[in-house]
């Protein structure tokens, strides 16, 4: 058998009155999502578990079978593994977003989608200036990088994406270690607001990048492999270091796609191609869309329907097209990521299971709708993919 796992990062959302009452998946045309629903199972999973914060760390974890209490320790060494770097165990891994503030207001977690060659020679420039023996930065991909702390504090921080237009001051770190955190933001306005690539984007009419926020952090983690859970091996393909570094962590390789973003204007042909592709070989394939969560951060509807058709159309449709025999596909978001509060929401989120040897509910459509009214209800949301390898066997909690 081989499984497909397809995650629309935040495609959940609530129903919306500009869409007459319907939810982005509800008006967006999902030809060959409602193909799986009528052809296979819908049913809801509680990806987050109580009180854990929804981040796209926690919920993925789950999506891909581990139990966020027992295996989550922040995001940011995760993103570790994904770039490669080993964590020492007397080190602290830090999300480092590139960030625009202007007149203390959090105006873009993203730094205006900052490219990854423009990041690169901020992060060196950050790290040249403000790294030290103990404080190291490392260039991730667009306006996602790492500093590594040889250091044990436990502040408390808040994502970036959380406070979009929000004056940042109550937001900044707080507690145990809190002060070097701020000071480190600080300190980065300076080198960044000097950098001649920020005064290239100034002049090109994009924001710039000039402010580090530090968040998400969390000492190393041990969990085991996919091959040791389900005698699987297989491939993530993503654009995003954090899942490309569950997937390191759960031992599966991190496929390049040639034209991956992790934004709207992704290749969503060349992720399917390329997981058809791993199929070959081995029997699993995770393939991780952002698209639709960012569009949901940005508040922009249309891009968020848009979203949901292409992942629909380009990365189903072909899927579909070319699928090899004895596959079954799971396709569900991580988390909610509501355009209402353009921020990750806690509820349970729907999902569609279709392939070889899965008996079709009645459902007729796949949306958040149509999964509440299943009786399948994944309470631990990390059984999902148990159930999904191991087939309709195991004893899931009504
Ligand atoms: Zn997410």
């Amino acid at each position: 058998m081989k499984y497909i796992l397809i995650v629309g990062d935040g495609m959940a959302d609530y129903p919306l009155d500009e869409l007459d009452g319907k939810t982005p998946l509800q008006a967006a045309n999902t030809p060959n999502m409602d193909k799986l629903a009528r052809e296979g199972i819908v049913g809801t999973a509680k990806t987050i578990p109580d009180g854990m914060l929804p981040g796209s760390d926690v919920a993925n974890l789950a999506v891909m079978g581990y139990d966020p209490q027992r295996y989550y320790s922040g995001r940011a060494p995760l993103e570790a593994a994904s770039m490669g770097i080993r964590l020492e165990p007397d080190e602290t891994a830090f999300r480092c977003n590139l960030v625009t503030v202007e007149n203390g207001i959090m105006q873009d977690y993203s730094g205006g989608h900052i490219s990854t060659t423009e990041a690169k020679g901020l992060i060196e420039a950050v790290d040249a200036n403000l790294g030290n023996e103990e404080i190291r930065f490392h260039p991730g991909v667009s306006y996602r990088h790492l500093m590594v702390l040889k250091n044990d504090i436990l502040p408390t921080c808040t994502p970036p994406h959380d406070i979009t237009d929000k004056a940042i001051e109550p937001f900044l770190p707080q507690g145990s270690g809190a002060g070097m955190l701020r000071e480190l933001m600080f300190a980065s306005c300076q080198v960044l607001e000097a950098h001649e690539i920020n005064h290239q984007r100034v002049k090109q009419g994009k924001k710039p990048a000039n402010m580090i926020w530090l968040w998400g952090y969390g000492k190393p983690i041990e969990m085991p492999t996919f091959q040791q859970r389900f005698g699987l091996s297989g491939g993530v393909i993503s654009a995003v270091d954090l899942v490309r570094g569950i997937g390191r962590c759960a031992g599966l390789r991190s496929i390049d796609v040639p034209g991956i973003t992790g934004y709207y204007d992704t290749n969503y042909i060349g992720k399917a191609e390329y997981a058809l592709d791993v199929l070959k070989n081995d029997d699993f394939v995770f393939i991780h869309i952002e698209a639709p969560d960012e569009a949901s951060h940005n508040g922009d509807l249309k891009a968020k329907i848009k979203a949901i058709e292409d992942i629909d159309e380009k990365v189903l449709g072909t899927i579909l097209k070319h699928i090899p025999d004895n596959t079954r596909i799971l396709l569900l978001p991580d988390h909610e990521t509501p355009i209402s509060t353009k921020t990750h929401a806690s509820g349970p989120v729907p999902f569609v299971m279709w392939g070889d040897g899965i008996k079709p509910d009645d459902s007729l459509s796949y949306d958040e709708n149509s999964a509440q009214r299943s009786q399948l209800r994944f309470e631990a949301g990390w059984k999902i993919l148990e159930y999904f390898i191991q087939g309709q066997r195991i004893q899931i909690s009504a």
